[in-house]
């Protein structure tokens, strides 16, 4: 401060000078040198200020340099050695442009003091500026005290030029500055403050005098006292904000800063200085950043997900409501501090890491799932979102939602099972199945509809005509029309059939069932449609209408044969009845007596027959008949056969029938089979040929044939009877199945001889077949039959050897010696039996239960044989004869049954019986078994 001198100290100064200078004068000292000069140069050397001494000899022309003290020697950067003597214009010509000659002219001439500025500009700037005080001292000599003020003045200048840059400034921001005069209390402030709140210049000017008035009150109370801290030093400067009122009385927000600037000696504030700035926008600005933070504050606490904030650690910031009512912490809690780490499950947290990472590095996430965790360890799933929070580009945390996502996984789990159900359900069932738009764009179409339709099922679906190609050309018709009803009928159901041909070139069945999809509002959007593969059913539909017609067929049958077996049964019946009551008469005559029993033996062997042929056929179709293959030659006996028929032939009186028997010239053929079958079927066919040829030929015979590889023995009969009609061909073989039989003279027959001999011929491994022409008298077509059966020639004949047929001796012994227990419930068969070997001389044993039987063999040991009824009323006949065998285990038991429905031998000899016999018993057959038994 002590270097840069103001003008006022100068002043100060050279007056004090001046006073020294007076004093001396009137102590009447030396007004030029006369001056103590050691005491006046003491005085100008210790001067601050630079002090040069002038004197002029031409009157004021030219001043030469008397003194420069040392200051003027510093400030004018000369030696003032060289220079003390010269002349002023010589050392400085400035002095002459400056105006510093001319004023040392003027204080000459006028003797008055002058005060001199004087200025140097170069290039249009003060490059000098000096202060000078010019005095007369005496007639001749001149003193110019002065400074340089150059540095001084620049700074100045300087701050001038700062000041008014700031003013600018100040302006522009809206920067006013007051000052608070301690002492009056007084506010001032800047004028431009009131014009900017809209006052004219007159009201500004007022209020200039009463600045603070316009404030607050509530303001001015607080700023006060802030003051007041400031004051006591309790705070370093004064920051504050207050409302000043605009000229339309409209509270404007103003921020204040300042500070005290100077303080008195007992260090009281004296004066205050600050700036105040206009705010309000800022104000505006922050009171809708908080109202909208307000909203979004009470949005959040309503919002059923939960927002949270963190910083970059993840450390939670804000969470809304729901964050405490989910993760089950307490604001007490987050207050405590929370890491979103902590509402994550431990096994997240790896991942959960990256994610975080990820965000903080400016990416926004788009959603990751977490297992979360709360307070308590419950655990559920969430879905989190997170942005990065910025500040000045800078990421300084995440903000994001959470969403609780346990009942949306629940119905996802539910919508993946129900879908899942679905998908099972459609790409395991066998039925096709389709969803379609209603424009018929095929949405989706199960594994099975490909199946059916083909690979291009979506082309074919969705073209009509290509679906209609698709369809058999017998159902097309049907179809079109069926479409047209679709169409027209969108929200009903339709079912229809119809046939297809699959890329296998494959008739198919299809049964098609279409209905209505609605959306959820009710409003009908889809069509679905199943499709089943019906053509098993359809062939079984057939197959069972076949059927039913055949049972049907075959009730007519069964009719028309109880009709025919009433009257196979009753004519022979009627003969063996009729002709026994004959005999009955005492006066018949011994010839009519052979007769009639001819007659009753007869009808008995025919009645015997229709028997057999009912069991035989109730064998086959109950699989039970048991073959007993043997090796023969086969021509003796086709020979056998042909001359039993022979005797038929003459019995029937059709003797005009041609009848051959034809036989291959080739050696004589064996034949692996079973003989008893083999002629009953030549003896069914034979039969035949008989019963409906009248005139003509009937031959039989055979051929070796090759069929596949494999040779067989091809049987035929061939008649030139009256035919069968072409479409009756299968039926003859059915069992019953005869054609019109009323039609036929011979009304003989049950319709079972076919369907047995077809039986057994499968059964042998053969096949049956007829080549036949009907007999038509009016078109004059006559009619024959050839009836051929296979039987293939097994040349690996077994060798499993056959056992043994009992060895039956051809003579018969006397039965004198031999006892016999007959077994029997029934009296008549009984009494057959006791007669017939009571008649060969045999001892006869009766019992008619099991129990009986066991204590006649414990009894009599004399008892050789024993013949054994399998039917008795306690215990039955295998059980007896297992107890007599105990008793004696040789005694030979024969069986006889009258079941003949079973395999009635092996049974009978798996339950210790050592032969068997069916009854009817035969007496030759007994008799040889008897004789095998007791003599062999
Ligand atoms: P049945 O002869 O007892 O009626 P079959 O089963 O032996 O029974 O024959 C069935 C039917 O086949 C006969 O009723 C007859 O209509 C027809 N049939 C069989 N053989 C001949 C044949 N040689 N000529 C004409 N029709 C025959």
């Amino acid at each position: 401060m002590d270097k840069l001198h103001s003008h006022q100290n100068l002043q100060n100064r050279i007056s004090y000078l001046e006073k020294e200078l007076l004093k001396a004068k009137s102590s009447a000292l030396p007004l030029t040198f006369n001056l103590e000069p050691r005491l006046f140069f003491e005085i100008c050397e210790h001067s601050k200020n630079a002090i040069a001494i002038f004197e002029t000899v031409d009157h004021g022309n030219n001043f030469f340099i008397r003194y420069l003290n040392f200051k003027a020697e510093e400030i004018e950067s000369v030696n003032r050695k060289k220079i003390i003597g010269t002349n002023l214009t010589d050392s400085f010509p400035s002095v002459k442009t400056s105006g510093f000659l001319n004023a040392l002219k003027k204080v000459y001439q006028s003797g008055h003091p002058e005060d001199f500025p004087a200025t140097m500009f170069s290039s249009g700037k003060i490059i000098e500026w000096k202060q000078n005080y010019i005095y007369k001292l005496s007639d001749i000599l001149l003193v110019s005290i002065y400074i340089d003020e150059t540095e001084h003045r620049t700074k100045e200048f300087e701050l001038f030029e700062h000041r008014e840059k700031l003013e600018i400034a100040m302006e522009a921001a809206n920067y006013y500055s007051y000052e608070i005069d301690f002492q009056t209390m007084k506010i001032s402030t800047d004028l431009e403050l009131y014009i900017h709140l809209g006052y004219s210049d007159s009201e500004s000017k007022e209020f200039l005098k009463k600045a603070g008035s316009l404030i607050h009150p509530e303001d001015y109370k607080k700023a006060v006292n802030l003051i007041s801290q400031h004051s006591r030093k309790i705070k370093p400067s004064l920051k504050t904000e207050f409302r000043i009122k605009n000229k339309r009385g409209q509270w404007v927000w103003f921020s204040a800063n300042g500070k005290i600037i100077e303080w008195d000696k007992n260090s009281n504030p004296r004066r205050f200085v600050g700036l105040v700035k206009n705010v309000q926008e800022e104000k505006e600005m922050l009171f809708k950043l908080q109202e909208s933070e307000e909203k979004f504050k009470s949005l959040a606490t309503l919002l059923p997900e939960v927002i949270y904030e963190t910083d970059v650690h993840g450390n939670i910031t804000f969470v809304n409501l729901k964050a405490y009512d989910i993760f089950e912490y307490t604001p007490d809690d987050l207050k405590k501090g929370l890491n979103v780490m902590q509402i994550l499950a431990p096994e997240e947290f790896e991942r959960a890491t990256i994610n975080l990472e990820k965000v903080l590095e400016k990416e926004n996430s788009t959603g990751e799932e977490y297992q979360a965790i709360t307070k308590t360890g419950k655990r559920f799933p969430i879905l989190v979102y997170s942005n990065p929070i910025k500040k000045n580009n800078n990421v300084v945390g995440l903000r994001g939602i959470i969403v609780n996502i346990t009942d949306h996984k629940k119905t996802q789990e539910q919508l993946k099972n129900s879908e899942e159900t679905f998908r099972q359900l459609s790409e395991n069932i066998a039925d096709g199945f389709w969803l379609r738009t209603l424009d018929e764009k095929v949405i989706y179409a199960n594994p099975a509809c490909y199946n059916i339709v083909g690979a291009r099922l979506k082309e074919i679906f969705e073209d009509f005509d290509l679906y209609l190609n698709w369809v058999h050309p017998d159902d097309r018709k049907q179809i079109t029309e069926q479409r047209q009803k679709n169409l027209e009928k969108q929200d009903k159901i339709h079912f229809y059939e119809h046939r297809i041909i699959n890329q296998d070139g494959e008739i198919r069945w299809l049964w098609i069932r279409t209905f209505p999809v609605y959306d959820t509002n009710g409003k009908l959007y889809r069509r679905a449609g199943i499709a089943s593969d019906i053509t098993t059913q359809k062939k079984l539909w057939s197959e069972l209408l076949a059927a039913k017609e055949k049972a049907e067929e075959s009730d007519k049958l069964k009719s028309a044969f109880l009709a025919n077996m009433s009257h196979e049964i009753r004519t022979p019946m009627n003969g063996i009845l009729g002709f026994a009551e004959l005999l009955k008469d005492e006066n018949i005559t011994e010839q009519d007596k052979m007769d009639f029993i001819k007659i009753i033996d007869s009808n008995s062997k025919q009645l015997l027959s229709l028997i057999n042929d009912i069991i035989d056929v109730a064998k086959i179709e109950a699989g039970q008949l048991t073959l007993n293959k043997k090796e023969t030659e086969i021509n003796p006996l086709l020979c056998e056969i042909y001359q039993l028929f022979k005797k038929e032939q003459k019995r029937l009186k059709k003797e005009n029938i041609t009848f051959n028997l034809k036989i291959p010239d080739s050696e004589n053929p064996v034949i692996f089979t079973d003989i008893f079958r083999l002629k009953q079927i030549f003896h069914n066919l034979l039969s035949n040929a008989f019963k409906f040829t009248k005139t003509g030929t009937i031959n039989m015979g055979y051929q070796i044939i090759s069929e596949n590889g494999r040779s067989y023995y091809r049987f035929y009969v061939a008649d030139t009877g009256i035919g069968i009609p072409e479409n009756m061909v299968h039926f003859i073989y059915e069992r019953f199945g005869q054609v019109q039989p009323q039609k036929f003279t011979n009304k003989h027959g049950t319709g079972l001889g076919l369907a047995i001999s077809k039986g057994l011929i499968e059964l042998l491994e053969g096949k049956i077949w007829v080549d036949s022409v009907e007999q038509d008298l009016s078109q004059k077509i006559s009619g024959h039959s050839t009836f051929y059966f296979t039987i293939p020639i097994n040349k690996m004949f077994s060798s499993k050897k056959q056992k043994p047929e009992v060895k039956l001796k051809q003579k018969m012994k006397d039965f004198s010696t031999v006892s016999i227990l007959v077994v029997e419930d029934d009296k008549d068969n009984l009494e057959f039996l006791r007669r017939l070997l009571r008649k060969f001389g045999a001892t006869v044993f009766i019992a008619q239960t099991g129990e009986e039987a066991i204590q006649l063999v414990k009894t009599n040991t004399q008892i050789n044989l024993v013949l054994m009824d399998i039917r008795l009323p306690d215990i039955n006949g295998f059980e007896t004869t297992q107890r007599i065998k105990e008793i004696n285990p040789k005694l030979p038991v024969i069986a006889q049954t009258a079941y003949a429905m079973y395999n009635d031998r092996e049974i009978c000899l798996e339950n210790g019986c050592d032969d068997y016999m069916a009854k009817p018993l035969n007496r030759d057959i007994l008799f040889k078994k008897i004789n095998q038994y007791l003599y062999n």
